[in-house]
């Protein structure tokens, strides 16, 4: 497989567009001032595919918080084209159309969120410490209070992410994740490995989390691939937390 931009099951909507990036792609840096300023050239390409303007594109400062940014269109371009002026936040919400939720992951469960009864659009990056935290919940509910989505409104998709195999972790992890999943949940997403290790499925959580806050099951679309095994997608844990980053993205039409 070769590709510069895979798609989510949310496209056949026809309401959205959503895009997850492969390797070598772009460079998707945040602009946080003038120093840091993003390679405007990545987000000029990623622009053109979804139809709209490199100044509809918003990216956040992502520190594997619980926050949620609500994007609106004077905020558009933020940490794109221009700085990014909030506090750190990993998702993103909006009911505006042509403005692209962005988020960049290396591992970490990219979560695309659809509510196509109100029209509204969310972007979630879900690494383990979001997920204990509930980030998707905290995703959910400003959804609620923005747009009135309804957890059986909405449609979920998750980009590539570090299967449930692949991602070794440390035993104290089974108190974080019990935060966010049933005793019964937390057996079936943690496997012991050796006496010390574990593996972690957390995207096996985020579904878990979703569906107990009434997320219907059938509407719930799981990572297409392993980051860890597919060459084609950056991880961190495979190139030893070198700087590529896959970038997830969603607009509506
Ligand atoms: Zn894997």
């Amino acid at each position: 497989m070769n590709f510069a931009y895979g798609n989510t099951v949310l496209d056949k909507t026809g309401i959205v567009k959503t895009v997850y990036t492969s390797k070598g792609a772009g460079i998707w840096d945040v602009y946080r001032n003038e120093e840091e300023q993003s390679d405007i050239d990545s987000y000029l390409k990623l622009a053109a595919y979804f139809g709209t303007e490199v100044t509809r594109i918003n990216r956040v400062d992502q520190k594997h918080t619980d926050r949620i940014r609500i994007v609106t269109d004077d905020l558009a371009g933020e940490g794109v084209t221009a700085p990014v002026y909030s506090e750190p936040c990993d998702g993103m919400i909006t009911d505006r159309r042509g403005i692209v939720l962005a988020t960049v992951e290396a591992d970490c469960t990219p979560v695309y969120l659809l509510d196509p009864v109100h029209g509204a659009i969310g972007m979630v990056h879900s690494g383990w410490r979001g997920t204990a935290a509930g980030i998707v919940l905290r995703a959910m509910e400003k959804m609620n209070e923005c747009y009135g989505t309804k957890p059986a409104d909405l449609m979920v998709a998750m980009g590539p992410a570090i299967c449930g195999g692949c991602y070794e972790v440390g035993e104290e992890l089974i108190s974080a994740m019990k935060n966010v999943c049933s005793d019964e949940e937390t057996r079936r997403i943690f496997r012991k490995k050796d006496e010390v290790k574990y593996t972690l499925d957390v995207s096996l959580a985020v579904r878990y989390t979703l569906m107990s806050a009434g997320v219907r099951e059938s509407a719930i679309t799981m990572p297409p691939c392993c980051t860890y095994e597919n060459i084609d997608i950056d991880s961190y844990r495979r190139e030893k937390g070198k700087k590529g980053r896959m970038l997830t993205a969603i607009m509506l039409k």
